[in-house]
């Protein structure tokens, strides 16, 4: 059987993200935190699997079992328990599912599923029991999605999403990126991505040629909950993005015990505007089955995003949103 090759001798980003964490007993004990092991933690994990990068577990404090990057990653038995609110599809995704990986759910902008693979589970996701195999636009090499796109007039961003899209090789992106461009009506395009926090080094030189490449207007929505996974190398990575004029805008997830602090919220809308991310939005949980145990209540949420508002600029304050199924946008809580 080959040896994987060591993390220190990784060239490049997939060599890195294929010694990523996939065995949660190994992963406890390289954050020292062996105690926390059980049977139920593989259980949880078979129903969603477990996978965390070495990059966003060298953040995680060694032997902290309440680490806040920690338990947005590791199984828990909680995952197991059902709720009569929570449920397999509570964003009505399937619903909007179009054919060739197309959702459209708001005037004049789709997502585009392009890939299911994650460099990272994060166990609170909406989509962690989503129907990839028959929702995905890359099977055909992109024509069933380009043909639906060009005879849809009315959409004119289109949104990478996942998965995670910068999953994909830069010259699948490349084929993806040039063959959207050929869409007369496109004004703009957009890529929901949480690679650059969990994998910095995503962000290579190739990766920026091709992004740099676009015409059209790009932005970037990343993905950050806690100022703690703002590490050196995302801002570099960062930087990058910004020398090439890409947009770049953060969306997080509200989660009980990971961010639900005044203080953790303050400094990450700090962090985010010093490596020139506006914050964009602040997601209630969407309440998809087994991450009951990350809700914080509406009341909590309004509060906190009132105290937010009364320490940070307007333009440093996301929206805190909620995702209700056949409403027009994502809605203001
Ligand atoms: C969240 C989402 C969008 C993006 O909404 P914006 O408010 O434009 O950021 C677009 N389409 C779908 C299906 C979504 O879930
Ligand atoms: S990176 Fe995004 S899509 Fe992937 S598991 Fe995390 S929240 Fe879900």
């Amino acid at each position: 059987m080959p040896t994987k090759p060591e993390f220190t001798q990784a060239s490049n980003w997939q060599q890195e993200l294929a010694c990523s964490f996939t065995r949660v007993q190994e992963f406890l004990e390289h954050v020292h935190l062996s105690r926390l092991y059980d049977q139920s933690l593989e259980h949880a994990g078979s129903r969603f699997s477990f996978r965390v990068t070495r990059h966003f577990a060298s953040l995680i404090k060694k032997g902290d079992a309440t680490d806040p990057l920690l338990l947005q990653v590791l199984p828990s038995a909680q995952e197991l328990q059902t709720h009569a609110d929570f449920s397999l599809d509570p964003l009505q995704d399937q619903q909007a599912h179009q054919g060739a990986g197309i959702l459209q759910k708001y005037h004049g902008r789709a997502l585009l599923i392009s890939t299911s693979a994650c460099a990272i589970n994060c166990r609170y996701c909406f989509r962690r029991h989503f129907p990839y195999t028959s929702h995905q636009a890359a099977r055909d090499k992109w024509s069933a999605a380009i043909n639906t796109l060009q005879a849809s007039p009315d959409i004119t961003e289109i949104i990478l999403s996942g998965g995670d899209p910068l999953s994909l090789s830069n010259a699948r992106l490349d084929d993806l990126l040039t063959l959207l461009q050929t869409i007369p009506q496109l004004a703009r395009l957009r890529i929901h991505t949480r690679l650059p926090v969990v994998l910095p080094n995503r962000i290579d030189g190739e990766l920026l040629r091709v992004l740099g490449a676009v015409k059209l207007p790009l932005a970037m929505v990343i993905h950050v909950n806690h100022p703690n996974e703002m590490s050196v190398e995302l801002h570099q990575s960062l930087a990058a993005l910004r020398a090439i004029n890409i947009t770049l805008l953060n969306q997080a997830v509200l989660l009980k015990g990971v961010n639900d602090k005044l203080e953790h919220q303050v400094e990450l809308c700090e962090k985010l505007y010093s490596s020139g991310v506006l914050p964009y939005y602040l997601h209630l949980l969407d309440k998809v089955e087994g991450s009951r145990h990350f809700e914080v209540s509406r009341q909590q949420a309004r509060e906190l995003h009132h105290a937010m508002a009364a320490r940070l600029p307007g333009y440093l304050l996301p929206r805190l949103v909620a995702e209700i199924p056949g409403s027009s946008s994502k809605l203001p809580v």
